[in-house]
C-alpha cells in the first residue's frame, strides 16, 4: 500500500503545475520540496509561448494576468541577438506575460493547494529506489529522516536533478563557454533617458535600447521604467569567476566595461545574476515508475522558452499518469509521454541552438548571417513562422498523419451550443477529454457514448468548420478528426480505434 499515488520532487513551476493538473484529473499528489519556502531569487521574469494558451484554456489566464506587471508586453524578441518584431502581427502565434518567477510559483502553489495537493516544504529527497510496483523515497525532513512509498515519482527537481542521477538517466549535452550577466539597476542621474528609450551616456554617447554587438560580446539594455533599467552582457571569452559566489555589482560593472569599452554608470543593484547556457536533454524521460519533467529533463541554450517547455511537460504527463492510477490507461499510454515531450524538447533545442549560432561570431561572415536573417524577417510569413517556433505553437506530435489537425494544439473555434456561445477553450477548463461533434454526427456521437465515463460529449456549430468532429485530449491536443463529410464506414472504425488508443477499453454494455 503506497503513501501517495504520485510523489513530485520539487516545487518549482513544473512540479507545481503538475500537482495542479493531477488534482484536476482526480489524483492527489504529494510534493516534496527541499527549501522551506518560495524564494525571491532572480530567475525568469516572464512566461511566453503556448503555455499561456493552455492557461487560457484552463480558465486561469485572467487570474495570472491580474498578478502580472505587464500582461501584454510588446513582442520584440531578441532571437540570438537578432530582433524579431511581432508587434504588428494580427493574432501573433507567440504570447507573453511579464511575471517574476517567484510570483508565478505562488500562483501555481495556491492553485495546487486549493485543488487538494499536499506540498511539504523543507523536505529533501535523498534516495529513490523502485521495483515493479512501488517507488521508495528517502526524505530528509525538518525533524527526522523518513521513507515514503508511491506508485509513481516525478523528478521536477531542476537542472541538477537528484532523481535523474539516482535513476541513472544520462543527461548528455554541452555547457557553452559564453558567460551571461544580467543586472536590474536604478538609473543614475548622470544617465539621460531619451524620449525613444535610448540612453545618453557621457563618454559613451547614445546607447540604443535593445542589443548592441561589440568586439567582445553582446550588450543589451532595456526597460528603463520605474527608475530601473535592465542591463545584460554576454562575453564570448569570459574572464575567470567563482561559480560558488553570487555576482557583485563591481563584477557586473567590469563586464559591462569589457563589452562596451567604456564605463556605463550603474545605480543600485536590484537584481544581479550570472549564468552559462547549457544544451542538454535526458536520454529517457521515463525509467519504469520514475519520470522526469522540466529542467530535470532539458536545458536550453537561450532564455524565454524553458518555463513554457517544462510546464507543458507537466500538462502532457498529468492525465496519462492519472489514467494509470485510475486503471483505465491503454497499453503504452504512459510511454507516449517520453515520445511526445522528448520531441517537443528537441524542437525547443532546435530553435535555441539556432540562436547560439546567430549570436556567436564577430567576423564579417557572422555579421552577414545575422543580416540575411534580419532581412528575411521583414516578411510577415517568416515572422509568423519564427514566432510559432519560439512559442511551440507549431508543435505537432508525431504519429497521426491522416489529418493535418491531428497532434496539434486544438484551434480555439467559436462554438454555438444549445447553452449559448462558447469556444473550444471553454470546454477544457476541467481537463477532461472532449468529443466535439460539429456536424450533427449522431453515428459518431453514439460510438463516443461508449466512453462517456471518461470523455465529455459535446455538440456545437461553428462557422467554416474544419472537420465534422474532433476528439481532444485533456492537454488540448487533437487526438482524432473526422474530415468534413467523411463517410461513416471510415470515420466510425477510426474513432473507435482512437478512443481505445488514447482512453482505453469502452464501457461494458450496461456499465
Ligand atoms: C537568471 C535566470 C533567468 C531565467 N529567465 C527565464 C525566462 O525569462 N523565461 C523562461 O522560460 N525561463 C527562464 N529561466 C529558466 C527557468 O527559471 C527554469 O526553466 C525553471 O525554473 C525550471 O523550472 P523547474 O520547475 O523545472 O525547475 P526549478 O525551478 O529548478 O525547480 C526545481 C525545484 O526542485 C527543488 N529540489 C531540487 N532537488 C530537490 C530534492 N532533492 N528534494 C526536494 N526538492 C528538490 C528545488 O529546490 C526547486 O524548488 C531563467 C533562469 C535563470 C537562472
Amino acid at each position: 500500500m503506497s503513501d501517495a499515488d504520485v510523489i513530485i520532487v520539487g516545487a518549482g513551476p513544473t512540479g507545481l503545475m503538475l500537482a495542479g493538473e493531477l488534482c484536476l484529473a482526480g489524483v492527489r499528489p504529494l510534493v516534496l520540496e527541499r527549501h522551506p519556502q518560495i524564494r525571491d531569487i532572480p530567475k525568469a521574469s516572464g512566461l511566453g509561448g503556448q503555455i499561456l494558451e493552455l492557461l487560457r484554456y484552463r480558465g486561469l489566464l485572467a487570474w495570472f494576468s491580474s498578478a502580472s506587471d505587464d500582461p501584454h508586453p510588446p513582442l520584440r524578441v531578441p532571437f540570438g541577438g537578432v530582433h524579431v518584431d511581432l508587434t504588428e502581427l494580427v493574432e501573433s502565434p507567440l504570447h507573453a506575460m511579464a511575471i517574476p518567477q517567484s510570483r508565478l510559483e505562488r500562483l501555481l502553489d495556491e492553485r495546487a493547494c486549493e485543488l487538494g495537493a499536499e506540498i511539504r516544504r523543507g523536505h529533501e529527497v535523498t534516495g529513490v529506489s523502485q521495483d515493479g510496483a512501488t517507488v521508495t523515497v528517502d526524505v530528509r525532513g525538518p525533524a527526522v529522516p523518513y521513507q515514503v512509498s508511491t506508485g509513481y515519482l516525478v523528478g521536477c527537481d531542476g537542472p541538477r536533478s537528484r532523481v535523474r542521477d539516482l535513476t541513472g538517466i544520462p543527461f548528455p549535452g554541452t555547457t557553452y563557454p559564453e558567460v551571461n550577466r544580467l543586472g536590474v539597476v536604478t538609473v543614475p542621474d548622470s544617465v539621460t533617458r531619451l524620449d525613444n528609450g535610448d540612453l545618453e551616456v557621457p563618454g559613451l554617447g547614445t546607447i540604443r535600447t535593445g542589443f548592441t554587438r561589440t568586439e567582445r560580446g553582446l550588450f543589451g539594455f532595456g526597460g528603463a521604467n520605474g527608475g530601473t533599467m535592465s542591463v545584460f552582457t554576454i562575453e564570448d571569452e569570459p574572464v575567470e569567476y567563482d561559480d560558488d559566489e553570487p555576482m557583485t555589482l563591481p563584477e557586473f560593472r567590469a563586464s559591462v566595461r569589457r563589452v562596451l569599452g567604456g564605463d556605463l554608470p550603474l545605480g543600485e543593484a536590484r537584481r544581479l545574476s550570472r549564468w552559462q547556457f547549457q544544451d542538454r536533454q535526458a536520454e529517457r524521460y521515463r525509467d519504469g515508475r520514475v519520470l522526469l519533467a522540466g529542467d530535470a529533463a532539458h536545458l536550453l541554450p537561450a532564455t524565454g522558452a524553458a518555463l513554457n517547455l517544462g510546464m507543458l511537460d507537466a500538462v502532457n504527463l498529468a492525465w496519462k499518469l492519472a489514467a494509470e492510477i485510475q486503471s483505465w490507461a491503454p497499453p503504452g499510454l504512459l510511454g507516449t509521454y517520453h515520445d511526445e515531450r522528448q520531441y517537443a524538447g528537441a524542437r525547443a533545442l532546435l530553435q535555441t541552438r539556432a540562436q547560439v549560432a546567430l549570436r556567436r561570431g564577430h567576423d564579417p561572415a557572422a555579421d552577414a548571417l545575422r543580416q540575411v536573417f534580419q532581412e528575411l524577417l521583414v516578411d510577415e510569413p517568416a515572422r509568423r513562422r519564427i514566432g510559432a517556433l519560439i512559442a511551440g505553437a507549431d508543435l505537432r506530435y508525431p504519429g497521426g498523419n491522416s489529418h493535418p489537425l491531428i497532434g496539434t494544439f486544438a484551434p480555439d473555434l467559436t462554438l454555438q451550443t444549445d447553452r449559448g456561445e462558447t469556444s473550444v477553450a471553454g470546454l477544457l477548463d476541467r481537463a477532461r477529454p472532449v468529443f466535439l461533434d460539429l456536424a450533427g454526427r449522431t453515428d459518431l456521437r453514439d460510438i463516443a457514448g461508449d466512453w462517456a465515463d471518461r470523455v465529455e460529449i459535446r455538440t456545437a456549430k461553428t462557422d467554416d468548420r474544419p472537420a465534422d468532429a474532433l476528439l481532444i485530449r485533456p492537454d488540448a491536443h487533437v487526438a482524432w478528426v473526422a474530415a468534413v463529410s467523411e463517410p461513416a464506414d471510415t470515420a466510425a472504425p477510426a474513432l473507435r480505434e482512437a478512443l481505445t488508443h488514447w482512453f482505453g477499453a469502452p464501457l461494458e454494455p450496461g456499465g
